[in-house]
């Protein structure tokens, strides 16, 4: 069993990376909030317990995620690993994960922080484009469509997303940094924590995750 945990701020480039290393491990991924979504859409208890809460837009309870997490990592794909993405998002949930893990004789084997300053994020996200048709993602600098402005996949529009915008992007780091650094510090304390430089190109920091993860696995036999 391989549980990695993904960490980094809004646009480290998590969503990228999350299928090399699940690819990698042969492990799926588990984005907090496709997970959440999927368990609203089943209407399994935690689902309805969950969805009171993202219909207003607000966290989940500690004790909800947790459990939804556990749930999810108790089934037949799962049983080699997993690696997650959006949980835990605060030192409380990180606390929760690790005694209801403890209490399966389990633990969370790595913290992956892809590190990357404030401000080449904000720089990054300015650049960012969505195709406007299914969401498809471009960055002008450095990931260009083919042709200027249009979806490569499906033809349609790019547009920047209003959450993109500098000001948005800097109120968002603001809020989110701060628990994350918590959750950094509580992975640290317990040796689980590895950080990568996540200024460099895509292939570079999928590598560098990699060697962390070979890196842990030798640690931990
Ligand atoms: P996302 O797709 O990551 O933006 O998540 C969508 C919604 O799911 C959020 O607005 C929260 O209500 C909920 N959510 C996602 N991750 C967490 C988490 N770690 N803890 C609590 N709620 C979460």
């Amino acid at each position: 069993m391989k549980l990695v945990i993904l960490l980094g701020a809004p646009g480290a480039g998590k969503g990228t990376q999350a299928p090399v290393l699940s690819d990698h491990l042969g492990v799926p991924f588990l984005g907090s909030g496709d997970l959440l979504r999927a368990a609203v859409a089943a209407r399994t208890p935690l689902g309805t317990a969950a969805d009171r809460y993202m219909s207003r837009g607000q966290l989940v309870p500690d004790a909800t995620i947790v459990d939804i997490f556990l749930e999810r990592l108790a089934a037949d794909d799962a049983r080699n690993g997993a690696v997650l993405d959006g949980f835990p998002r605060t030192r409380g949930q990180a606390e929760a994960l690790d005694r209801a893990l403890a209490e399966r004789g389990k633990r969370v084997d790595l913290a992956l922080y892809i590190d990357v300053p404030v401000d080449d994020l904000v720089a990054r996200m300015a650049s960012r484009r969505i195709c406007a048709a299914k969401g498809h993602v471009y960055n002008i600098a450095s990931n260009p469509p083919r042709m200027t402005g249009i979806c490569d996949i499906d033809g349609s529009p790019l547009v920047q997303r209003t959450d993109d915008l500098e000001e948005t992007v800097r109120a968002r780091m603001s809020q989110q940094i701060p628990p994350l650094e918590d959750v950094m510090e509580h992975y640290r304390a317990t040796g689980a924590l590895r950080t990568v430089d996540g200024r460099r190109s895509i292939d570079e920091v999928s590598a560098a995750l990699i060697a962390a993860l070979e890196v842990g696995a030798a640690e931990a036999s």
